[in-house]
């Protein structure tokens, strides 16, 4: 595991880019063109969606969620699918996702912080900052209750492996899927491109607006040090991580929408694996975030009588 060794750095020493990763980018994006050469069908796009939520679910709730905040509790085997399904994203393995995010919460708007649009701007915060080798290694220091798992760490060695596992499989589900029934409109390339390429890059952006636009745009329902936003349409396409605002009161609570017109589908689902009896110990919003509103109604009550 290369490890991080000068996270905090000036900003004017960005240091060398990570040209493979960038050509890797390049990639990615330049392959959606496809889409040109291989058509559309509805099965494309229900694939394209299916595995983009399905990802989206491993990255709020694997990567943010669990090995970043550790709010709930699960068995090493499911953390371990877990942990598989993220990397399928395409967004580096868990320890490094952890080790980072870990980072971000303790230095967040600050000149530390290494995805701060305040201070950097946009662009760097969404996804400048990822193209940079000196953020392409994990510090330890950061995660030391991850390091302990093997399996863990060999899933961040081996990070492109699960999205190329992945392509693969659609590809031939899409080939299967084709001579089964032709009535589909569909065959291996298409599935490739709609499932693999397409939802790739929309997982992308869609995470990246996370460390972008939550600190930019939004409404802020408390008062934290730092200028996280609450976003209800960035919740809805992000599962519940756009009450950005709400996570950063209360980094802990697994949930991050507190009512219920905060719409949060991954806190829905994994209350759903609760009953399953796959994960326990759900960490609810702290008492102070209800009594807060109590205290606020009380205040307008008597202040009306
Ligand atoms: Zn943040
Ligand atoms: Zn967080």
């Amino acid at each position: 595991m290369r490890e991080l060794t000068a996270s905090v750095q000036c900003r004017s020493t960005r240091g060398e880019m990570d040209y493979p990763l960038l050509a890797q980018v390049f990639f990615l994006h330049s392959a959606c063109a496809l889409v040109f050469w291989v058509g559309f069908s509805w099965t494309a796009l229900l694939a394209c969606l299916s595995v983009y939520f399905i990802r989206m679910f491993g990255v709020t709730a694997g990567y943010h969620r669990y090995f970043a905040h550790r709010t709930y509790r699960t068995s090493r085997a499911f953390q371990f699918v877990l942990g598989f399904l993220a990397t399928t994203s395409y967004q580096r393995g868990p320890l490094w996702w952890a080790a980072h995010h870990r980072f971000h919460h303790t230095h967040s708007d600050t000149e530390a912080d290494i995805h701060s649009p305040v201070r950097d701007g946009f662009c760097w915060s969404h996804f400048g900052w990822l193209l940079y080798r000196r953020n392409s290694g994990t510090d330890p220091k950061m995660i030391p209750n991850l390091l302990q798992y093997p399996e863990l760490r060999f899933l961040n060695d081996v990070y492109p492996l699960p999205p190329v596992l992945l392509a693969v499989s659609i590809f031939l589900f899409g080939e299967a899927l084709g001579r089964a029934a032709p009535s589909l409109g569909t065959d291996g390339w298409q599935m490739l491109v709609w499932g693999f390429f397409i939802s790739t890059v929309l997982l992308y952006h869609a995470t990246f607006l996370l460390t972008s636009l939550t600190h930019i745009v939004g409404q802020r329902s408390f008062d934290t040090p730092d200028n996280s936003r609450n976003s209800f349409l960035l919740a809805l396409v992000t599962l519940g991580e756009g009450w950005h605002n709400n996570h950063h009161y209360c980094p802990s609570s697994e949930r991050q929408g507190f009512y219920w017109w905060e719409v949060d589908v991954s806190h829905y689902v994994l209350k759903l694996l609760e009953r399953l009896g796959l994960v326990w110990d759900i960490k609810a919003p702290p008492k102070r975030v209800y009594a807060r509103e109590r205290r606020g109604e009380r205040d307008r009550r008597s202040f009306a009588g």
